[in-house]
C-alpha cells in the first residue's frame, strides 16, 4: 500500500489532507517522496520558526535524547526550570507550567483563572469571555472558548459559562464583562480566522476591565508568540500586559511543547494536585525549546521577522486582485476580491510553494522566521505565474 492508501485506511479522517507526502525538511524547504522541493510558507502552521531541522535544535534533541528523555514530574529535571527561567526573563511573567500543545496551554490558563477567583473568595466569578472568530484549540474547553460554532456543534453540550464578543468591539466587551467575569481570553492577532490584529483600544479595554473586575487577562500567544509578529511576543506591540499567557507552536522548534506563563498572584495559584501533565515539560521537549528560544532571541530572528514581514506585505500588495493585505511580522494574510485562494494554493503546491488558504478569499503566510527577501520574491513569482 502507498503512504496515502495507508493513511486513508488506518488514520482517522480529521484532516482534509492534500495529496503530497513530505519526507524531509531543511531550512525553509520540505521535500516529497519523489525528491521534489517545496518552499514552505506554512511552516507547520507557524511551528517551524527556525525552519526545518535547525542544526541547533537537532543537536539539542540528539544530545538530550541520549541523556534523559522522560521522568515523572514528581521529580526535578534539569532542562525544565532552565526553560522556565528563559521564558520568564524574556516575557516579564513570573512562573511557567509546561504541557504539550496550545490547547493544553489554554486549558491550564482557564483552570488557573477559575481557581484564582475561588481562592480570592469569589466562587460566583466563573465566566470566560473570548472573541468571535477566535481559535484556542480542540479540547472541549478550548473549542468552547473558540468563538466559532462550526467547531463546537458536533460536540455539545459544551462546558457552561463562556461568552463571546465580536473581536475589536469595545462596547460589546464592556457590555458583556461584569461581576461574574473570571477571565478575558484573547489572541493579540487572530490567526486561524485570517490574521486579524487587535486594536490598541480593544486590548487596553480588556486590561482595564480585568483590573476593575478582578478578572484575569489571558493572551493566547500560541501563534503570535516567539517572534512571529516581529516582536518576541504579540502583546509587546500594544504595551498591554496579560496576567496569563500561553505559548506552543514555535516554542519547541518543531518538537511538541506548550507553556502557560503567569505573573503576580496568578503565578502561585496552582498547588500540587491542581494540574499536571505526564509528558509536560519533559527533558527532551524542554531541551529542544531552550535551543529554539535561545536561537530566536540571539540569532536576530525577531528583527528578521519584522523586516522580511514588511517586505512580504509590500510584495503581496502588488498581486492582481488583492483586496487587503494585513498582519504583523511574518504573520500575514492576503485577501482577494474573488474566491480564488484555494485555487492559488493548489496551483502553488503544484509549482513547489506551500501556502495556506483560509476560506475562499484569504491566503495565510506564516513562513519560518529565517526566511529571506529572495525567498519572498521566489514565493511571489510562483503565485503570480
Ligand atoms: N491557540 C491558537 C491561537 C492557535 O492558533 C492554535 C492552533 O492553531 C491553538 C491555540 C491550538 O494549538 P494546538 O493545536 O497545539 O493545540
Amino acid at each position: 500500500m502507498t503512504t496515502i492508501e495507508l493513511d486513508n485506511q488506518y488514520v482517522m479522517h480529521t484532516y482534509g489532507r492534500l495529496p503530497v507526502v513530505f519526507v524531509r525538511g531543511e531550512g525553509c524547504f520540505v521535500y516529497d517522496a519523489d525528491g521534489r522541493e517545496y518552499l514552505d510558507f506554512v511552516a507547520g502552521i507557524a511551528v517551524n520558526g527556525l525552519g526545518h531541522c535547525h542544526p541547533k535544535v537537532v543537536e539539542a534533541i540528539c544530545k538530550q535524547a541520549g541523556i534523559l528523555m522522560h521522568t515523572s514530574n514528581l521529580y526535578h529535571t534539569t532542562p525544565q526550570p532552565r526553560l522556565a527561567k528563559l521564558l520568564v526573563d524574556a516575557s516579564g511573567m513570573s512562573k511557567a507550567f509546561f504541557c504539550n500543545s496550545g490547547a493544553e496551554a489554554n486549558e491550564a490558563a482557564m483552570k488557573l483563572a477559575r481557581k484564582a477567583t475561588k481562592v480570592a473568595g469569589h466562587p460566583e466569578k466563573t465566566e470566560i469571555i473570548s472573541a468571535e472568530g477566535s481559535f484556542h484549540g480542540r479540547t472541549l474547553a478550548a473549542i468552547t472558548a473558540t468563538g466559532q460554532p462550526k467547531y463546537q456543534k458536533a460536540f455539545t453540550p459544551l462546558p457552561p459559562d463562556f461568552k463571546y464578543v465580536p473581536y475589536n468591539d469595545i462596547d460589546a466587551l464592556r457590555a458583556t464583562a461584569g461581576e461574574k467575569t473570571c477571565a478575558i481570553l484573547m489572541e493579540p492577532v487572530q490567526g486561524e480566522s485570517g490574521v486579524h490584529p487587535a486594536t490598541q483600544q480593544f486590548l487596553q479595554t480588556a486590561r482595564d476591565l480585568c483590573n476593575e473586575l478582578g478578572a484575569a487577562l489571558i493572551f493566547d500567544e500560541v501563534q503570535t508568540g516567539l517572534g512571529r509578529t516581529g516582536k518576541l511576543f504579540g502583546f509587546q506591540h500594544y504595551g498591554v500586559v496579560p496576567d496569563i499567557m500561553t505559548l506552543a507552536k514555535t516554542l519547541g522548534g518543531g518538537f511538541p511543547i506548550g507553556a502557560c506563563l503567569a505573573k503576580g498572584k496568578y503565578a502561585d495559584v496552582f498547588e500540587p494536585g491542581d494540574h499536571a501533565s505526564t509528558f509536560g515539560g519533559n527533558p527532551l521537549a524542554c531541551a529542544a525549546a531552550i535551543a529554539c528560544v535561545t536561537e530566536i532571541i540571539e540569532g536576530g530572528w525577531v528583527e528578521n521577522s519584522n523586516k522580511v514581514g514588511a517586505y512580504l506585505v509590500e510584495r503581496l500588495k502588488t498581486l492582481p486582485g488583492i483586496k487587503e493585505v494585513r498582519g504583523m511580522g511574518l504573520m500575514v494574510a492576503a485577501e482577494f476580491t474573488e474566491p480564488i485562494a484555494k485555487s492559488i494554493a493548489a496551483k502553488a503546491l503544484d509549482k513547489g510553494l506551500i501556502v495556506n488558504a483560509i476560506g475562499e478569499n484569504v491566503l495565510r503566510f506564516v513562513p519560518p522566521l529565517i526566511v529571506t527577501r529572495e525567498l519572498v520574491d521566489r514565493a511571489i513569482a510562483i503565485i503570480e505565474y
